[in-house]
This record gives structure tokens, C-alpha cells and sequence, in this order.
């Protein structure tokens, strides 16, 4: 089939064909998709190039078979100069989707039910009669057989649609679509009717007008849609079965039927005109109020929920507050769980080839080391060294057995094998065998907490004494030359010397410093300890939440105070709100709200109340400035200490 030729060149390029039956033609318009809500089935489309023309803005309201869609493509047509001898006819794409035989328009719509509501917006083009773009609005079937429910969620979407930023801010028709030979029952449209005045004001008669569809002659619907009480400024009759009448001449359309057909087709023709010239001159419905209130409802919603949010917050922390006195009593009546004491131990070390001490038997303590000390003359410093070595080496010994086994295997390993392990009371000592340097104890004091179980006992080796490094002689053969002749001196020993003993083996001191470990009192204290960080960890974040928290109420409190001011300008004073009683809503609703918050949330509630007057709407709604006043109003909240 040959590519159909357009007649009306400022069209080219934006029409898609579709198909053709009894020579007539099917272009779709090419609309570009300009938002689609799969959530809330709304759908923009756009035809045409933006412009800085006015809108006028249509909303066809009507049940399911109505011929919603069809008014759609007589707007279409009549907007764009379609002729009735022109051998194409342009569609939008839902009408086309299951198109009917083409001379009724009723079994199209009744099987294109869509429930998309459809924004169409009609740039003005070149050839287009009137100075101004369009706006059709398509509604799915309202108060069709699927019953109320339906209604309600196409209310809704509608009421959604209406009230996102992307739309339209006034309409200017409302076009209640029904055929014009129905005599169904219009109480649901009546309803349907009144939920849009409750929506967009009560000037929405004045702007109500009725489409009678297909109506080849005189409707009877107006009389049926008055007497159900629902009021219109006019009814316009559109025939719009002649729209896609057949353009050849066949079994169905003879030749003595064309003007029958064209007369019908004028006649459509002037009742679009007398339409479009009514719209032009229709007052304006504002959907800015509607807009404006729709935003201020969701602002008291948001207000409620966060206040509510706030008021939690600032209980959690003063549970946390109880819990974290609570919990530094616990630690502070328990901080005993470990007692030191320190023991005594004398053990015996070899010392180095070639060296002795002079043992007192009586002191039980190595009075003279190392002996002799000119064995060599170049040994003093190897002595020294010897003698910190050995002195080390008992520490290190324990150091060891501390760092390469883990601690606690090591303390296992001590308390099972030793038998020093006693219990009296609630206090068990444990001891851990052998000795550990003192820089092991710093290590591993820090450490008890760790070893669970109350298995600490840790034995301290501080080596003592024994490194004199004194250079003296054997007691006969050594050379004693201390000025006291016979008696010792060293080390608080006055005993002879005579009695020491000289010894292969010297005697090291060793402090063993036991942890006594109460494990009941431990427990208490590391639960304190534990649950004390947990309840300031807890107090810390919940304050940040706060201040967060704080900031969305204090923007919630400015969305209304400003929106019940922007309301009154943009109605001329008709909507008249005062910002203090939609608080007194919120703080009704707050009340009902969990008992351990609420006294919180009214607290909040009862700041923001007295703060409305000193909000400044003033100078171009200076949003920050209100900001900073508000939280400086709230940094009260609550009192504290
Ligand atoms: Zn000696
Ligand atoms: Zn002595
Ligand atoms: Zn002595």
C-alpha cells in the first residue's frame, strides 16, 4: 500500500498511519510521553512544541462507554481543521487499540476501558483556531459497574494527578460525558460530582458542562442528569458517531446517504465551535488551592508523624539516662571484684663457674654476690652483666611461658596443676605459676577483664636484692673489707659471717602479687560496665536523632504556618485557616498516641503553637532564618538538667 499524502503539510512528521477502512484513513498523533505513574495510572502526553501561550484545561468526567475517548479525537479533529471530504481522520493510540467496526463508536470504548487517566496536552500548531494550547483530561469509567471502590481509587489517582507539581494550575471545563440517548441512573455522577467540588470549590457547576455523545437526535440526557440534581451551565451535542463514518461509497453508505452524513458532521462541527468559544470564556477553577491544600494536609500529616517520631526519640533517652544511673551505681558498688596481695618467695639459682655467694642461713637471703670479685680483673664488667642477666633471668623465665602460651592457658595450666587455687567465700585466688617480669604485669593488668571466668590470678616475680654486684672476698680466703669486722652488714643480715654459708647457688627473691577475684561481684561489675557504655552510646546517637528529628518538625511547623498563608493570597481571603487550629488537630491526634510519649509530643506541639506568631512570612518567606528561630525555640526540649 502506498504511504497516504497529508493535505495539511504543518502536520508532516508528527502523525503515524495506522490503518484504512472504507477509505478512510487512521493517522495516530505522535505523542510524546511526557510522565508515566504505573502506581497511581496517570499518564502526560504531549503533542506539538511547547509554547508561552495560555492553557485551557478540560477534565471529561464519564462512565465507561460513555465516549470519553471519542470527544478526545473530535477535539482532535476539529482543533487541527480535519474536513469531512478528507479521506483521514487523526486518533490518539488507546482508542485505536481494540477499534471497532468504524461506524459506532459505542463497542470501541467499551472494550478500550482503560484505566489510565490521560493528560493530552495540544500545543498550538500553525492552522489551529484558537490562540491558546489545550488540555483534554481522559478519566477512567467513574461510578462504572466495577462500584465505589473504584471510584474512591479513581478519585484518588485524580485528586494525585491534579496535585503534582509537573500539572496544570487551573481547569476551565468540566465536561460530564454521557450518550446522549442514555436513561441510566446518574446518582453515582452526582456523587462523583460533588467529590470533585469538595476537591476543587464550590464554582465547579460554573464550569460543569454536559456532552451529550452520539447524539443523532434530540438527547434526551439532560433532562435525566438534571432532574438526578446535578447542576451544568449547557449541554453541548456531539455526534460523534459521524466521526469516523465511511469515506467510500459502499453496500452501507450510498450515495444518497453522504449528506445526511455531511450535515451531521457540520453539525458536530458548530457544536465544537460553540464550545471552544464557551471555553474561552469560562471563569477559571484554581487547582493551586487544591494544590496548596492538598499540600498542607500532607504537611500535618508529616507534622503528627514526626512529632511522634521526636517524642520517642526523647523517652529513649531518658530511659537510657535511668539505666545509665542505674548501671554506674552497679559498677561503682561492685568496682572490688579484684583484691591484691603480695607474697613472699625465696627460690634458689645457680650461679656461673668460677663464682660464689655468701648465704646467711639465718636471713635466708644471699648477703654477698657475686665472689670473688677480682677473679680477673677484665670480668668486673662481665659480672655486672652476668649479674642483670641472672637477675632477669627468673622474671623472664615466667615473662615467657606468659607471652608464648596465651595467659589464660597459662593461668588454666597454673590453677589446675599448682593446687594453689582455694575458695573462700565468694573469693577465689588463683595462682599462676612461676613468676612474670613487671613489665608482663603492666601488659597484662589491663587484661582480667578478658579472661572470663574469673580465672585470674597472676603472679608477679619482682627479683630482689640479689644483684648486689658487691666486690668482695670469699669469708676465710675472700677479703672482707667492710669495716665491721665479723659481722655481716649486707641487706639488714647483723649475723657473723663466719655462719654464712658459701654457696654454689644464691637466693632470689621473688613478690608474688595474687588477684583474689570475686566472680559474682565481676559478673555485676563487667554487666555495669557493659551496660553503662551501652545507655551513653545509646544517649549520644539519640540526641544526634533528636536534633535531625527536630529540623523535620520544625520544617513540617513552616509548610503549614507558610501554607495557610499562601492559601488565603492565592484565594483572595476566601480560604481562611488558622495555622494554630490545624496544630490543635495535630496535638487531638497526638493524644491518642502511645501514654509514655505523649506528654513529649504535646510538649513539642505546644512550642511550635507558641512560636506561629513569631514566624516572618513576610520578606519572601525567609525559610532559614525561620528555621534557625524554631530550633533555637526547641533546644529546650526537653528540660534537662
Ligand atoms: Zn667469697
Ligand atoms: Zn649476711
Ligand atoms: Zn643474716
Amino acid at each position: 500500500m502506498d504511504e497516504p499524502q497529508l493535505n495539511i503539510s504543518h502536520l508532516e512528521g508528527q502523525l503515524t498511519y495506522h490503518s484504512e477502512q472504507n477509505g478512510l484513513k487512521r493517522f495516530l498523533i505522535k505523542t510524546k510521553v511526557e510522565l508515566r505513574n504505573e502506581e497511581n495510572c496517570t499518564q502526560i502526553l504531549s503533542f506539538g512544541t511547547p509554547n508561552d501561550l495560555p492553557f485551557k484545561c478540560v477534565l471529561l468526567l464519564g462512565e465507561t462507554g460513555a465516549g470519553k475517548t471519542t470527544v478526545v479525537n473530535g477535539v482532535i479533529n476539529y482543533l487541527y481543521g480535519i474536513g469531512f471530504d478528507d479521506d483521514y481522520r487523526l486518533c490518539v493510540k488507546e482508542e485505536l487499540v481494540s477499534m471497532g467496526p468504524a461506524t459506532g463508536g459505542e463497542r470501541m470504548e467499551t472494550e478500550s476501558q482503560t484505566d489510565y487517566i490521560s493528560m493530552y496536552i495540544l500545543y498550538h500548531q500553525q492552522g489551529m483556531k484558537y490562540e491558546c494550547n489545550f488540555v483534554v483530561i481522559d478519566t477512567p469509567g467513574l461510578a462504572d459497574t466495577r462500584g465505589m471502590q473504584h471510584q474512591n481509587s479513581v478519585m484518588k489517582h485524580l485528586e494525585e494527578f491534579l496535585t503534582t507539581d509537573y500539572n496544570i494550575d487551573s481547569l476551565h471545563c468540566i465536561g460530564l460525558v454521557a450518550k446522549a440517548c442514555t436513561n441510566r441512573d446518574f446518582t453515582f455522577q452526582k456523587e462523583v460530582l460533588n467529590e470533585v467540588i469538595i476537591l476543587l470549590g464550590n464554582n465547579i457547576p460554573e464550569i460543569t458542562n454536559l456532552f451529550a455523545t452520539f447524539a443523532v437526535e434530540k438527547p434526551v440526557v439532560d433532562q435525566i442528569v438534571r432532574n438526578a440534581g446535578v447542576n451544568f451551565m449547557k449541554m453541548f451535542e456531539f455526534d460523534n458517531g459521524v466521526l469516523f463514518a465511511p469515506h467510500r461509497l459502499s453496500d452501507s453508505v450510498m450515495e444518497e446517504d453522504r449528506p445526511v452524513l455531511e450535515y451531521r458532521w457540520k453539525k458536530m462541527q458548530k457544536q465544537y465551535g460553540t464550545f471552544f468559544t464557551a471555553l474561552m470564556n469560562a471563569p477559571t477553577v484554581s487547582v493551586q488551592i487544591l494544590k496548596e491544600k492538598k499540600l498542607l494536609q500532607r504537611s500535618l500529616k508529616e507534622l503528627k508523624r514526626h512529632v511522634e517520631e521526636l517524642a520517642r526519640l526523647l523517652t529513649a533517652i531518658e530511659t537510657n539516662k535511668k539505666k545509665l544511673i542505674k548501671y554506674e551505681l552497679q559498677e561503682a558498688r561492685n568496682r572490688d571484684w579484684r583484691q591484691e596481695r603480695r607474697i613472699t618467695r625465696r627460690n634458689r639459682l645457680e650461679v656461673p663457674e668460677g663464682f660464689h655467694a655468701h648465704n646467711c642461713p639465718q636471713c635466708n637471703q644471699t648477703c654477698i654476690f657475686p665472689c670473688p670479685p677480682d677473679k680477673d680483673d677484665q670480668n668486673a664488667g662481665i659480672i655486672g652483666g652476668l649479674a642483670g642477666v641472672l637477675g632477669g633471668s627468673a622474671a623472664g623465665a615466667a615473662a615467657t611461658q606468659a607471652t608464648i602460651n596465651s595467659v589464660a592457658a597459662a593461668t588454666r595450666a597454673a590453677a589446675s596443676s599448682s593446687g594453689v587455687a582455694a575458695s573462700v567465700g565468694g573469693w577465689v585466688t588463683r595462682v599462676l605459676g612461676g613468676s612474670v617480669a613487671a613489665t608482663e604485669v603492666v601488659a597484662t593488668a589491663g587484661i582480667p577483664g578478658v579472661l572470663v571466668g574469673g580465672m585470674v590470678g597472676i603472679t608477679i616475680g619482682a627479683v630482689a636484692g640479689a644483684a648486689c654486684g658487691k666486690m668482695i672476698t670469699q669469708a676465710k680466703s675472700c677479703n672482707f673489707s667492710n669495716g665491721r669486722g665479723d659481722v655481716c652488714g649486707e641487706r639488714g643480715c647483723l649475723h657473723s659471717l663466719s655462719q654464712h654459708l658459701t654457696e654454689k647457688e644464691r637466693i632470689v627473691e621473688q613478690v608474688n602479687v595474687q588477684y583474689e577475684i570475686n566472680d559474682d561481684l565481676k559478673e555485676l561489675y563487667d554487666v555495669a560496665v557493659s551496660k553503662k557504655n551501652d545507655a551513653m552510646a545509646k544517649i549520644i546517637s539519640g540526641r544526634q536523632k533528636v536534633i535531625l528529628k527536630k529540623r523535620q518538625v520544625t520544617e513540617d511547623f513552616l509548610g503549614i504556618v507558610i501554607g495557610t498563608k499562601t492559601l488565603a493570597r492565592i484565594s483572595q481571603g476566601l480560604e481562611q485557616v488558622d495555622p494554630s487550629k490545624l496544630l490543635d488537630q495535630v496535638i487531638a491526634h497526638v493524644r491518642l498516641g502511645h501514654h509514655e510519649h505523649i506528654h513529649h509530643a504535646v510538649h513539642v506541639m505546644n512550642v511550635l503553637k507558641k512560636s506561629i506568631k513569631k514566624v516572618n512570612v513576610c520578606d519572601g518567606e525567609d525559610v532559614d532564618g525561620n528555621c534557625d528561630m524554631i530550633m533555637k525555640l526547641m533546644e529546650n526540649i526537653p528540660h534537662e538538667s
